[in-house]
């Protein structure tokens, strides 16, 4: 719970009056953060890099890059899944690719198993396992659950060593796996699994809320890759035009993710009662439920489901913009 969800709780009376019923509430919420345990933030990082770099001219300079073999046993450390497979997408060391497509190619790198099948944190269960550990991070009260922020720093630090050996094969390649962290760091839902009120309200009937709260979830994340694959303006308009941040106030990956998941935890209260709006009540119910793709059209101006892109957009420039800071501090630290 950041500052300003405890604000809104105070203003209710429910936490200065009522110890007990937090209590009960903390439980449910961490049992709401176990049960909805999604793996992958905002789907498709790559298709969403591809349109976040697209004003990125700097880039262009770096459109011959020989794919090198991964020789960093030394400094990267860190468990990988045990299934997880090094891929090469653009052909086998050797190959000319370009930083570009590196960074579209990998963005997703991190979901491929990468993060699966680990022992962790004695916490991680709920967070839904270690995948879940490593891409999220909730926060409720001084509590903070997963890991994502050091994950993003780590990769970021290793594309420093990579520029290092002149290795820029593999620098834009830790870059993508930084860019991903801090991309999933920006989906709301990532950050409280529903509005703090409705938590409270629900925790008489737990097994609906948490159904509720599933279904919000994963409507949000495929309808966002939808409206993306169908080249919705303002989707697309906000990947492609956010601004970075002044990178004078931030100072490394980690922050990014932490001020990503502090903003988005209030977007939660703004994007729920607009997919209820939109999808139907359908999203409430105890069933899970995904609305129907292939009706899906671009929206119309003044409709519900325009409002609703608006609101997502926020999210969406959010995800765009820390990507584009994310970059501008590679520039910076590794001389890009
Ligand atoms: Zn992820």
């Amino acid at each position: 719970m950041d500052t300003r969800m405890m604000e809104t709780l105070d203003k209710g009376g429910v936490m200065k009056r009522n110890r007990k019923l937090l209590c009960v509430g903390l439980v449910a919420v961490l049992v709401l953060f176990c049960l909805v345990s999604p793996v992958d933030a905002w789907n498709s990082h790559g298709a969403c890099t591809k349109l976040i770099i697209s004003d990125q001219e700097w880039l262009k300079a770096y459109d011959m890059i020989t794919v090198t073999p991964w020789t960093y046993q030394d400094v990267d450390t860190a468990a990988v899944g045990p299934n997880f497979v090094l891929q090469y997408i653009e052909g086998k060391p050797g190959t000319v690719t370009s930083a570009a497509a590196i960074l579209t190619n990998y963005a997703d790198e991190p979901d491929w198993k990468m993060d699966q099948d680990l022992n962790l944190s004695p916490f991680q269960v709920l967070t839904g396992g270690s995948q879940g550990w490593r891409h999220q991070y909730y926060g409720l009260g001084w509590l903070r659950l997963g890991v994502a922020p050091s994950r993003a720093q780590y990769f970021f630090d290793l594309a420093g060593k990579a520029k290092a050996k002149g290795d820029l094969y593999w620098t834009f390649r830790y870059l993508a796996r930084a860019i991903h962290y801090v991309q999933d760091t920006t989906q709301p839902y990532h950050g409280a699994p529903a509005p703090a009120g409705l938590i409270f309200k629900g925790i008489g009937n737990f097994g609906a809320l948490l159904a509720s709260a599933t279904n919000h979830h994963y409507n949000l994340e495929e309808y966002q890759s939808a409206m993306v694959a169908r080249s919705s303006s303002v989707f697309v308009g906000a990947l492609r035009n956010a601004a970075p941040l002044d990178i004078a106030t931030v100072t490394s990956a980690d922050w990014l993710c932490r001020h990503g998941a502090y903003l988005g935890r209030p977007e939660v209260r703004k994007l729920w009662p607009l997919e209820t709006t939109f999808f139907g009540d359908s999203i409430d119910g105890k069933d899970s439920w995904l609305f129907d793709e292939s009706t899906l059209h671009v929206a119309d101006p003044g409709t519900v489901q325009a409002a609703y892109d608006q609101e997502l957009s926020v999210s969406l420039d959010r995800m765009s913009s820390y990507t584009k800071t994310l970059l501008l501090l590679a520039r910076q630290a590794y001389g890009l």
